[in-house]
């Protein structure tokens, strides 16, 4: 459980009561608290208890309370106005005169969703420090119950079946993110916005402080245009002149006169709104940072945006309106860690995507932590544009991913949570529960499995263990799959699920899954370039409210946001799936694609690589690297007694510009984990430059590239061995083969079947193509006609031994019964050193 510091347990009120209860509530507490009968037999055993002074919200909590216990029990609840000393008493522990212990909870903006749940023999406490904190206490309570709202909408909630309800319970519950969200990109679409709120308040995913990060330049411009027309040196100076229109306005901070501007205006602010927890001082998207010498002078982007921002918060908390807090993104140009500390005030959210200056996630919230900040996580559960909503997308469709950053994102300081997110309960909905839990209690990171284990038991009974399968494909295998055998097993495992139950609520949960299912089939066979976007469009909005898919999203991103918003358009349909329909596309869906397992053992081979002369293999018609090499490639290089320093032309073509490129040389003669050489001094500009790259060793040597999704062309000395690996289990493939390319391996001596996957490097990327060519010439394989997955190609006689290619190609293709690297030419190929030592042997 969270801290229990958050609550103090006082002396009892009267001297009489407090002997017999206070002493009784602390053997509970020792030892187990006195368990309570909620109803026997179908009937209820106590009251609901709420204050005469009870607002709005705790009627209506405690109304759903009666609600879920009937429910559950079919005993009926009633709510009586009481003095809070028996009953289930529900409410704030002021509301009540004559609670049997005093309870005050710790004040503050980051402890009004704490709450209490405490049972004893006459009745059982819900108390909260705030409205909200009372509905937390309730849901929790059911929660305890066994009632669980899985995913949004009543097909996903369960409520166990109950005539006797009893429980003992003592938990002083304070959440470890102050702040949590799981929120919708693009937004909500109507017909899923009750259920979202709903899912949110019975998940604890709530907001019981309001943290304010968003874009705050341009309003506070737009909130003064007549002083900013009459200050244009308020305006950042850009090439000499001073920037005062265009969008993405940014200050000249070092001016004290703006400064006191910006200050003004959000004391303005918080005095109008005094209830306002915090506002922002984020930045503008975008560049354009002044230039002039007096900001120059004043630090970094992050150095300016801070000294600003820290002025506006000693400036709020001056107004005697309680503790007001500063919001402010690390991100783009203002991620890097500032010089200056931060205000206590502050609280910088870090992204965990989009950040500059080659810093890592982990440098910066920790390096802005280090100046005084507390700091918050901006996260990515799901981006539809980046996963499209197939299995294991997004973050979300993650499990592991999920249980193991949330602890260490609070670890590491932070203590708000914000998690941009899509409608998207078919990949992701079992990842965003277990977030929801984690969200509130970083502990339950360690009961994940069990958190899975209670999904599959409520949620599909006696189909448990099919869909144990189902989830395990879409959320925890990691194992390349072609799309058909993806979607073949994900049918057959709901089609096993099906024959394993007559629950009807199950068999509902189960048709949404075969929408689903058919939404990735569809969606594969668009990207592989034998559906339309039509057939992704209107499946995605036939089952939209079933919110397998974020429709809204997808349609935004496919067809149009324009079209999204567009009544009527003809490829929306409102008439929802028939069971008949539903039952052909999982019929059809099992027919039309079929598991396959690879059949060929694949091979290990070392990582200790050597030239492949020894081997004299013949010069060949040099092939061509990835025409667009981007984001982090790797590439392996051979240095000779004669080569004192190495000179690598290098050349960035800006494109996204999302860090500054770096180059590091790494030897694994050094013992250190360190680069032996590092460059930094070249900028995505398209100029080539010669960066100097010194090391003490010889030998094998690995050069790695980063450029934040530029795209960065090295020209490789003339003669240099420069090899690539494309193995099954290499990392950082992905980034190395875009574009076209033609590149040779080697098929060692014996070798029977060259054996491997292929596949496009995204879900945007062109399908695969190009051929697979012996060293005769001879074509062994079409990529361009084959589908994505594995492909093997028998050795004919006397090519074992000899070198292949991959022609004009297009995608990955990772080999795995051939030593994985790939070269130009011959003379350029390094190979494991086992393989040259026993190939090389007369
Ligand atoms: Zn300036």
């Amino acid at each position: 459980m969270p801290s229990s510091k958050t609550i103090r347990i006082l002396a009892g009120l009267s001297l009489a009561l407090s002997t017999v209860l206070f002493s009784s509530l602390s053997v509970a507490r020792a030892a187990e608290s006195s368990a309570v009968e909620l109803t026997r037999e179908g009937s209820a055993r106590l009251p609901i208890v709420i204050s005469d002074k009870a607002s709005v919200e705790v009627r209506k909590s405690a109304d759903e309370l009666a609600e879920y216990l009937g429910k559950m029990s079919g005993g009926k609840f009633v709510i009586e106005i009481g003095n809070g000393s028996r009953g289930l008493v529900v409410g704030q522990p002021t509301d009540f005169a004559s609670l049997p212990f005093e309870l005050a909870f710790e004040s503050g903006p980051f402890h009004r969703e704490d709450y209490v749940l405490r049972s004893h023999s006459q009745g059982l406490y819900l108390l909260g420090a705030s409205d909200l904190a009372v509905s937390h206490a309730v849901w929790d309570l059911l929660y305890r119950l066994g009632y669980r709202q899985f995913f949004p909408g009543p097909k996903w909630e369960v409520i166990p079946a109950a005539r006797d309800l009893k429980l003992a319970v003592d938990a002083n519950e304070s959440p470890h993110f102050y702040s949590r969200r799981i929120w919708y990109n693009w937004g909500l679409w109507g017909y899923n916005d009750q259920p979202y709120h709903q899912w949110c308040i019975r998940n604890r995913a709530t907001q019981g402080f309001r943290l304010n990060s968003g874009h705050a330049y341009d309003s506070i411009l737009a909130a003064n245009t007549d002083a900013f027309a009459a200050h244009p040196e308020y305006f950042a100076e850009i090439d000499g002149k001073r920037r005062t229109e265009g969008g993405d306005i940014k200050f000249c901070i070092s001016n004290p006169g703006l400064r006191r501007l910006v200050v003004d205006h959000a004391v303005r602010t918080v005095k109008a709104s005094p209830d306002l927890d915090s506002v922002s001082m984020d930045p503008s998207d975008g560049g354009n940072w002044c230039t002039c010498d007096a900001c120059r002078q004043m630090g970094s982007p992050s150095d300016r945006a801070l000294t600003l921002a820290n002025e506006v918060a000693r400036a709020i908390n001056q107004l005697g309106l309680g503790d007001k807090y500063v919001g402010m993104y690390a991100y783009n140009e203002h991620s890097p860690p500032p010089k200056v500390k931060a205000d206590p005030h502050m609280i910088i959210s870090v992204t965990t995507a989009f950040l500059r200056g080659g810093f890592t996630f982990d440098q910066i919230i920790e390096g802005w932590q280090a100046q005084g900040a507390t700091t918050g996580v901006y996260d990515y559960l799901s981006v539809v544009a980046w996963d499209w909503n197939l299995p294991r997308g997004g973050k979300a469709g993650r499990i592991a991913d999920v249980q193991a950053s949330l602890p260490r994102f609070h670890q590491q300081g932070a203590r708000f949570y914000d998690a941009e997110s899509g409608d998207c309960w078919g990949p992701c909905g079992l990842g965003y529960f277990l977030a929801g839990r984690l969200m509130w209690n970083i502990d339950e990171a360690e009961q994940t499995d069990a958190i899975v284990d209670d999904f599959l038991e409520r949620a599909f009974g006696t189909a448990k263990e099919p869909m144990r399968e189902f989830y395990r494909l879409i959320n925890q295998d990691n194992s390349r799959r072609p799309p058909a055998d993806m979607v073949g097993r994900m049918y057959r495992a709901l089609d096993e699920a099906r024959k394993a139950t007559s629950d009807s609520n199950v068999h509902a949960r189960l048709d949404d899954l075969i929408l689903y299912t058919r939404y990735a089939e569809l969606y594969y066979g668009f990207a592989a370039g034998q559906k339309s976007v039509e057939d992704v469009a209107r499946h995605a909005y036939r089952i939209r409210k079933t919110m397998m898919v974020h429709s809204y999203g997808l349609w935004s991103r496919l067809v149009s946001q324009q079209a999204a918003l567009t009544d009527g358009h003809p490829w929306k349909s409102e008439e929802p799936f028939t069971s008949a329909e539903i039952d052909t596309i999982l019929q059809e869906g099992i027919t039309n694609n079929q598991p396959v397992d690879s059949d060929f053992e694949s091979v290990a081979f070392s990582s200790d690589l050597v030239p492949a002369t020894p081997l004299s293999l013949p010069h060949v018609e040099p092939g061509s690297w990835p025409d667009s090499p981007q984001d982090r490639q790797r590439h392996y290089i051979w240095l000779d007694k004669e080569t004192k320093e190495l000179n690598l032309q290098v050349r960035v073509i800006k494109r996204w510009a999302n860090r500054m490129p770096m180059l590091n040389l790494y030897s694994p003669q050094e013992v250190k984990i360190e680069p032996v050489a590092t460059d930094e001094s070249y900028l995505p500009d398209g100029v080539e430059r010669t960066l100097k790259l010194a090391t003490p060793y010889r030998g094998l040597h690995r050069v790695e590239t980063f450029d934040g999704g530029d795209h960065t062309f090295i020209k490789w000395p003339e003669g240099m061995p420069v090899t690539v690996e494309s193995g099954i289990d290499t990392s950082c493939v992905t980034e190395h083969f875009r574009g076209a390319w033609t590149l040779y391996f080697y098929v060692p001596k014996g070798t029977k079947i060259v054996g491997g996957w292929a596949s496009r490097i995204a879900n945007w990327a062109p399908r695969i193509s190009g051929k697979l060519l012996d060293s005769s010439g001879r074509e062994a394989f079409d990529f361009g006609t084959a589908e994505e997955g594995w492909f093997k190609v028998l050795v004919p006689e006397g090519e074992d031994g000899t070198l292949w290619k991959f022609e004009n190609s297009q995608g990955q293709r990772l080999l795995m019964t051939v030593p994985p690297y790939l070269a130009r030419t011959s003379e350029g190929l390094l190979l494991p050193a086992e393989v040259v030592e026993k190939d090389s042997l007369p």
